[in-house]
C-alpha cells in the first residue's frame, strides 16, 4: 500500500514531538475522553485512538462522561467504555483512572465544560493533558494541543497523528471504521464544506488499511427503530416551522412529545438537517425540551455564522456552519428568545442566499 499522504501532514511538529516524547517507553496509564453525547466522531476517535495506542502497549481506559446513541454500539471496542454518569461506582472508578493516569486525551471537545461533572476532575488531574480537536475557539487546558478548525473531523486528525507517530501500520480495520464513521458522519457523508481533498486522500487510506464503507455506513444510517421514523415523520408533517422572511426553518419539540415516540439518546440527531434542506433556507435549527434543559441544535449555509449565534444567545458554541447551544428557560420562553435572536440577525439573513 502506498500512503498518498506523505511527510507533510499539516500537524505541529513540536506537538508531535511532544505527544512522542510523553508515550515513549510504553506502559502509560491513558484515558481517552470525549464530549457528552458522544456522537460518531467523538466516539470513533476515542475508540480508535484506544486500538491504537493499545497496540503500541499503554493501558488505555475510554471514559465517556454520559450515554451515547445505540447507534453506536457496534463500534469496535464500546463495550469497553466506562460511563462516568452511570452510577456511583462508575464516578469513582472514572475518577481514580483519570486521578491516577499518566495521560489524558481530550477529543473533538474545547473546553472542559463539555464533559460535564468529569472536567473538574480531568482539570485537577496532575496527568499530562493532550486535546485533539476541531472546534472553534479551543480554550487552554491541554499541555499538547492539535486544534485544526479547518478538519472536518476529529477522526481526520486522529488518523493524521497516529500516522505522524508512524503509527499507519497499526491501522487494521476495526481502527479503520471507528474513523471512517466519525469523518462520514461530520462531513455530512462527504458534503459539507469541509470535506477537503485532504480528507478524501485520509479517507482513500482508511479504505486501503480496510475500512468496510458501505458497512459502516448502513450500520449508521440504516438502523433506525421503528418509532425514530416515525417520530421524524411527524417533525416533518407537524412540526416544522418556516420563517421565509428569515430565511430560517426551525423545529420545536417538548418533552411530552419526546416521551409520546419513545426518544432515546441519538434518534433527533440529523432531523435539523431537514430544516436546512429546504430551497431558500440558511439557517436551521431544532429546539428540544430535554426537561433538566432545553438544547438547541442550529446549522447554517453559506456565511452565517451559528458558532457565534450560539455563543452569543445559547450559551453554546461549535462549528461555523454546525453549533449547538442550551437555555434553563422552558421551551415557549426559548422559542421566543430565539426568534428574538433570528429577527435581530433578520437583515443578515435576509441578504443570503
Ligand atoms: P449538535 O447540534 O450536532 O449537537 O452539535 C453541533 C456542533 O456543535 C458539534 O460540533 C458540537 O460539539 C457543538 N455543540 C453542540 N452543543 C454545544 C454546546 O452546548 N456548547 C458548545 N460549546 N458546543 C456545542
Ligand atoms: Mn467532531
Amino acid at each position: 500500500m502506498t500512503a498518498v499522504l506523505t511527510a507533510d501532514l499539516g500537524l505541529d511538529a513540536a506537538s508531535i514531538e511532544a505527544l512522542r516524547a510523553l508515550l515513549a517507553g510504553g506502559g502509560k496509564r491513558i484515558v481517552i475522553t470525549t464530549h457528552h453525547k458522544p456522537d460518531a466522531d467523538a466516539l470513533g476517535s476515542s475508540l480508535g485512538l484506544a486500538r491504537y495506542l493499545q497496540k503500541e502497549g499503554h493501558q488505555v481506559q475510554v471514559v465517556a462522561p454520559t450515554d451515547f446513541p445505540a447507534f453506536l454500539d457496534w463500534m469496535p471496542g464500546r463495550s469497553q467504555v466506562l460511563q462516568f454518569d452511570k452510577s456511583a461506582q462508575t464516578r469513582a472508578e472514572a475518577t481514580r483512572l483519570a486521578t491516577e493516569a499518566d495521560i489524558i486525551f481530550c477529543l473533538d471537545f474545547n473546553t472542559l465544560e463539555r464533559i460535564n461533572d468529569f472536567g473538574p476532575i480531568v482539570g485537577a488531574s496532575p496527568a499530562a493533558k493532550v486535546n485533539i480537536d476541531h472546534h472553534l475557539l479551543p480554550q487552554p487546558f491541554a499541555q499538547v494541543v492539535f486544534s485544526d478548525t479547518s478538519a472536518a473531523a476529529t477522526a481526520e486528525l486522529i488518523y493524521l497523528v497516529i500516522a505522524a507517530l508512524g503509527g499507519r501500520g497499526q491501522i487494521d480495520g476495526p481502527l479503520a471504521d471507528c474513523l471512517y464513521a466519525g469523518i462520514m458522519t461530520d462531513t455530512g457523508s462527504f458534503r459539507h464544506g469541509s470535506t477537503t481533498a485532504r480528507i478524501h486522500r485520509v479517507i482513500a487510506e482508511l479504505i486501503e488499511l480496510g475500512a468496510d464503507n458501505a458497512k459502516v455506513h448502513r450500520l449508521i444510517y440504516d438502523t433506525n427503530s421503528l418509532n425514530r421514523v416515525r417520530f421524524l415523520g411527524y417533525c416533518l408533517a407537524e412540526k416544522l416551522v418556516v420563517l421565509p422572511e428569515y430565511k430560517t426553518a426551525y423545529f420545536a419539540i417538548s418533552a411530552e412529545e419526546l416521551k409520546r415516540f419513545h426518544i432515546q439518546t441519538g434518534d433527533t440527531e440529523g432531523i435539523v438537517n431537514y430544516a436546512l434542506s429546504l430551497e431558500g433556507i440558511v439557517l436551521g435549527a431544532i429546539i428540544i425540551d430535554r426537561t433538566e434543559m432545553v438544547k438547541m441544535s442550529f446549522r447554517s449555509a453559506a456565511a452565517f455564522d451559528v458558532n457565534t449565534f450560539a455563543r452569543r444567545y445559547f450559551e453554546g458554541g461549535g462549528h461555523f456552519n454546525a453549533a449547538g447551544g442550551k437555555s434553563t428557560d422552558d421551551l415557549p420562553r426559548t422559542i421566543e428568545r430565539f426568534l428574538q435572536a433570528v429577527a435581530a440577525h433578520g437583515a443578515e439573513l435576509a441578504a443570503l442566499g
